[in-house]
């Protein structure tokens, strides 16, 4: 009988340890975690936090009991693993009471997990900053909200940090979300983060973007947040959410190779340097599937199939090997999803690629209730795809996980056209948006379309923004501004019937909008603009301003200007038609003749092509 030891017992371990034992009925399987609980949905916790999961005891899968009830593993819990020694093939563990004990093994799993960044701000060790990592974690934090916390400050806009202060706002509080990074959600492209900002503001969230904090400051027991521009942000707690690393120092002690930064090196079938030492999750490196960089991809469905492949592989092998990660994910931001598969446009770097662009109706425009996604894809001159984002509040997640089946299944941009993809009006459409993102990339690897992408900031001295809406579309709201009361979803419905949501003559966005765009009026920094003063007309300035991170979408015109006005006139119609729908507002760049560029703000949204289905 072989003895298999797993070190962390939540995802990848315990994927690990089940599949081992239906591959092994015999073997002796030993699970040691250092917290108190196994199994947990620590993907659950930002949903325990806002009341969304109202049982903690929902959070947990499994307990010890349970494990050795139904798989037979022996689950030590409240027990930490100090030490590997490889040459002995033993691990040291040291047990709730402090005992510490020798367990042989014939095979070891590492399943640690990630360690949250702490930045080295002064006061970082505050009693109230806390990570969003265990469960005692998400009690501790619940129980300040409990006590009547009213404002919190959440440190980094990733994934966690966006959840997190998605459920304190659901929870009742005023938050602000501090990102060092020039935009929130930094893994997505500028163009799209903006309307995960926006999306922030609608729902009350203060945001600071392109600004870190310098320390954390005691004010009578009270958190005082204190920004690199000086905002003082005052808080009841503060929630650290700046990324994090893999918790490698056994690994290293046990002289298994790590890259660089501390990730531990294992190969497809997840084995370390040391043939009886396997490896995965959160501490593992993986290389991209589209960048090739080797580094940890933080997520759960790669920690979950490394240990069925490592377990696979642990019992004689002749199994599925890991692939390389494409780093799938998704998140929720009140009511928007944002996904995202394959390689940025700051991953890219300077290698080259295009970049095409659809905002369509996450199902047909004629159907009631179509709501607007934005999907982006990054492609190479091959048409193999490298990317693809999207945002919206339908939809988003299945195109996105579309194309990341097309990407790992080898297929190039111009096969998306050709998927055969469900459709009835109230799921999609006929041409559904990834088609028709394969019908731009079709055109463009076909050169029936050029596209042209500014790179850097544009000058203001040789940009001239032109608005091209006509008076109807200028009456359109282009994303929402709700009420800084809204509280999510509830808050939303009630506005709706309030009859101040998007698209009603009478709401707020829309009027706030009418004030802060006119027809004409130049938009860049420097030039006089009565709508500069609010903070939607800055953010759209600055995303103009921005090009190098916010590439826009841009085709060539012919170089006559009465082209140019017949391409616009026909946006413009369609745009005018469905108006009553989802419309949104897209910024497309054409170079023009005489080194002048001339930014468009147009209504998009429309579908590409006829054909009503
Ligand atoms: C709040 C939150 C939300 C998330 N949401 C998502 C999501 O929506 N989608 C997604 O894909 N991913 C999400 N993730 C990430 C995902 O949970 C992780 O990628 C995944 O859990 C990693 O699995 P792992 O097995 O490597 O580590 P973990 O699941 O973190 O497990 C590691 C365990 O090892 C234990 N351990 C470490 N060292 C020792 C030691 N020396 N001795 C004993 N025990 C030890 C730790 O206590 C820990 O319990 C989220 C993570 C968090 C924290």
């Amino acid at each position: 009988m072989r003895t298999v030891v797993v070190i962390g017992g939540v995802a990848g371990g315990m994927s690990a340890a089940a599949r081992l034992r239906r591959l092994d009925p015999s073997a002796r399987i030993v699970v040691v975690e250092q917290g108190s609980e196994v199994s947990f949905a620590n993907c659950g916790l930002p949903y325990f936090l806002s009341g969304e999961i109202a049982n903690r005891s929902d959070l947990l899968l499994r307990t010890p009991e349970s494990l050795a009830a139904t798989l037979g593993l022996e689950v030590r819990v409240d027990t930490l693993a100090t030490a590997i020694d490889p040459a002995a093939r033993e691990v040291t563990v040291r047990g709730p009471e402090g005992r510490e004990e020798r367990i042989g093994y014939d095979a070891l799993v590492l399943a640690p997990g990630a360690y949250a960044v702490r930045p080295p701000i002064p006061g970082i060790d505050h009693p109230r900053v806390r990570t969003l990592r265990t469960v005692p974690d998400a009690d501790t934090i619940r129980g300040w909200v409990q006590q009547g916390a009213a404002r919190a400050v959440v440190l980094g806009a990733g994934f966690i940090g966006l959840e997190a202060a998605e459920a304190l706002r659901h929870a009742g509080l005023d938050v602000s979300i501090v990102e060092a990074a020039p935009h929130v959600l930094p893994v997505i492209d500028a163009e799209l983060a903006a309307y995960v900002a926006d999306e922030l503001h609608t729902h009350g969230v203060d945001v600071h973007e392109g600004v870190a904090a310098r320390a954390i400051l005691d004010v009578e027991g009270t958190p005082v947040v204190e920004l690199a521009d000086g905002t003082v942000l005052p808080a009841d707690l503060v929630i650290l959410s700046v990324g994090v690393r893999p918790r490698s120092e056994l690994a290293a002690a046990a002289g298994l190779a790590l890259t660089e930064q501390g990730a531990i090196i294992v190969d497809d079938d997840q084995r370390t340097s040391d043939p009886h030492i396997w490896a995965v999750g959160d501490a593992t490196a993986s290389t991209h599937a589209i960048t090739g960089a080797v580094a940890p991809v933080a997520l759960a469905t790669p920690a979950n199939r490394g240990g069925r492949v490592a377990a696979d592989s642990i019992a004689g092998g002749g199994g599925r090997r890991s692939p390389r990660p494409l780093g799938t994910a998704v998140v929720r931001v009140f009511d928007l999803t944002i996904a995202m598969t394959g390689a940025s446009r700051r991953s890219l770097g300077d290698r080259p690629f295009h970049t095409v662009r659809v905002h369509a109706g996450h199902h047909a425009g004629y159907y009631p209730g179509a709501e607007t996604m934005h999907l982006l894809l990054h492609f190479d001159g091959e048409g193999r795809i490298l990317g693809a984002q999207g945002v919206g509040r339908e939809g988003v997640d299945k195109r996105i996980d579309v194309i990341a089946t097309a990407a790992r299944g080898g297929l190039r941009v111009d096969d998306l056209v050709d998927l055969d993809l469900s459709y009835a009006p109230p799921f999609g459409a006929a041409k559904d948006p990834v088609m028709m993102l394969g019908m731009i990339a079709d055109n463009v690897l076909s050169g029936r379309l050029t596209q042209h992408d500014p790179v850097g900031p544009l000058d203001p001295e040789t940009t001239l923004v032109l608005d091209v809406r006509n008076p109807g579309e200028w009456g359109a709201e282009p994303r929402r501004m709700g009420p800084r009361t809204h509280r999510g979803r509830d808050a939303r419905a009630a506005a709706r019937r309030r009859g101040v949501d998007r698209g009603d003559p009478a709401g707020r966005g829309r009027s706030a909008h009418r004030r802060s765009l006119r027809v004409g009026v130049p938009l860049l920094p420097g030039q006089p603009h009565a709508g500069r003063r609010g903070y939607r007309q800055r953010q759209r300035v600055r995303r103009l301003h921005d090009a190098r991170d916010r590439p826009t979408s841009t085709r060539r015109l012919p170089p006559d200007l009465p082209g140019q006005r017949d391409d616009q006139r026909h946006h413009g119609q369609q745009h005018e038609r469905r108006q009553e729908r989802q419309p949104q507002w897209q910024h497309d760049c054409h170079a023009q003749p005489g080194g002048r560029e001339l930014h468009l703000l147009q209504l998009s949204g429309a579908q590409v092509g006829g054909g009503g289905t």
